[in-house]
């Protein structure tokens, strides 16, 4: 795909907004990205299985009309899921900040666009680490006081020598979604592959599942054990998705094993060791047993320097890229917490200007901002939210609900809840399950299931749920 079809599908995207309107488009369409583009057909993503479904049954026309004003010869269009599209671009890691900023100038929030690289990754590569992202390194992290320790502790492990005393492991870090903990582990990565002192493999916890079950598949789990075993430097990213007992079992010798011979463990996860329910007093007790460090929020200090940072690496492409300084404070102030969003909305008008030549005015700031902040808005939504908005709804209360009742009038608004909270909230499902009157996770994934198949077929449900998410995200 290329940056004319990203191009187009800006246009496209705009045209949509002229003829629904900012709050229809911003719900439909606005987490939605162009995956490929050839021979009249054009495949797009969204983050749900639930938007595909809502989008095609209410706004396949409209698109495809939207996308033909742009381009009489497209005839079809595809919408996929995203988790499910595996994107393989080779990119090197930018030595200059500049280059860094360019791979991601027009890539939209939401989808995660991660390049495989090559170069410096090969020894991650050879071991079947995850995709690194060229952008992030050290060079590019922006320190401030909330991330001083995480990123003092991290350049330490990325720099130490083989045979050093191994300080703390594990190093484990842990923050909300989009405070730099992937980047950090990243950039330990990046560099420790670079300096070529010590294997890095950098795994998230999906592919470190993965790997293993599918290594027992095919009765390797030996080799894939002795191919841990090599390495110097084992990071994993997103601990808190592993799931199912054989892979905590694996997990558990894997860290012990690691530790004791010495290597170094890096992990990251949402939440601190003690909070992570499905694993179990020991390997908590073991991960706890290192270095722990929380990333707080990014302070609006931070955020600013992070946009200026960005700004000027995108300037070394874009020289004509000049966002006015009260501009850089108005999103500094209105993008909070979160980095992946101030990313957004500078990429946003990066793409603005690029396509209109217009200079950035406070104006497209606002809406740049106003984009992002919606569909963001979810992470905020609450447990207790929902299920009060549910039982009301649906008349029932909120202790039937949490109850072990299975009549048939409980039983589908809880499975809507138990759906509303695992598509609202960052929760796990051992913790929605926990909250639902201590139920096991697998009865919370059922539910999630049942509800996302139902609503596939069943628009009056999908409207219902629909109806249900808006009382919640706009009246937190
Ligand atoms: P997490 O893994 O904690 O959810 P990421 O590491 O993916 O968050 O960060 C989200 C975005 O914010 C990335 O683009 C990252 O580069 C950026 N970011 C976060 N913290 C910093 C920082 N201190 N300096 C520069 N960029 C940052
Ligand atoms: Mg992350």
């Amino acid at each position: 795909m290329t940056k004319t079809d990203q191009e187009r599908w800006l246009r496209v995207k705009d045209r949509l907004r002229a003829e629904l309107g900012e709050d229809v488009f911003s719900s439909w369409f606005a987490s939605m990205d162009i995956e490929a583009c050839e021979a009249g057909a054009i495949r797009q993503s969204v983050p749900t299985r639930f938007l595909k479904s809502w989008v095609q049954s209410h706004y396949a026309e409209r698109l495809l009309a939207c996308w033909q004003a742009e381009d009489k010869d497209v005839i079809r269009i595809e919408i996929t899921v995203r988790s499910a599209v595996l994107k393989t671009t080779t990119t090197k890691p930018a030595k200059g900040d500049g280059e860094a900023f360019n791979g991601a100038a027009i890539r939209t929030n939401g989808g995660d666009g991660r390049g495989a690289p090559l170069g410096d990754a090969g020894a991650h590569d050879a071991l079947g680490g995850s995709p690194l992202d060229p952008r992030l390194t050290f060079d590019n992290f922006v320190v401030g006081r909330s991330n001083t320790l995480a990123h003092a502790a991290a350049r330490q492990v990325a720099t130490a020598k083989r045979g050093d005393p191994v300080m703390f492991n594990p190093l484990y870090i842990h923050a909300g979604v989009g405070l730099g903990k992937t980047h950090l582990l990243q950039a330990i990565t990046w560099t420790g592959n670079g300096i070529g002192e010590r294997k890095v493999l950098y795994l998230t916890a999906e592919k470190f599942m993965y790997g293993f079950v599918s290594a027992l598949r095919s009765q390797t789990a030996l080799a894939f054990k002795e191919a841990l075993r090599g390495i110097g430097v084992l990071v994993i990213d997103d601990l808190q998705f592993l799931q199912g007992k054989s892979t905590q079992a694996e997990f558990c010798h894997t860290l012990n094993a690691l530790i004791d011979a010495g290597r170094q463990v890096v992990i990251a996860s949402d939440r601190p060791p003690s909070d992570l329910e499905s694993l179990d007093d020991r390997v908590r007790s073991r991960l706890a047993g290192g270095l722990v460090v929380e990333v707080g929020s990014l302070g609006e200090e931070l955020r600013l320097e992070i946009l200026k940072a960005r700004v000027s690496a995108a300037r070394v492409h874009h020289p004509g890229f000049d966002v006015p300084p009260q501009v850089l404070n108005y999103i500094a102030k209105a993008v909070t917490h979160n980095g992946r969003d101030l990313e957004g909305a500078l990429n946003q008008l990066l793409a603005q200007n690029k396509l209109t030549g217009h200079p950035i005015t406070l104006e497209m700031a606002e809406r740049a901002v106003r984009d992002l902040v919606r569909p963001m808005e979810p992470k905020r939504v609450k447990i207790e939210d929902i299920q009060r908005v549910v039982a009301r709804q649906y008349n029932v209360s909120r202790s039937d609900l949490l109850s072990s009742r299975r009549t048939a009038n409980v039983v589908r608004p809880r499975q809507v809840a138990m759906y509303l909270a695992k598509t609202l909230t960052l929760r796990s499902l051992p913790e929605i399950g926990r909250r639902f009157g201590g139920r096991d996770h697998t009865t919370v994934l059922h539910a999630v299931r049942k509800i996302e198949n139902l609503v596939g077929n069943d628009m009056a449900l999908a409207e219902e749920i629909e109806i249900l998410k808006r009382q919640l995200q706009d009246n937190p």
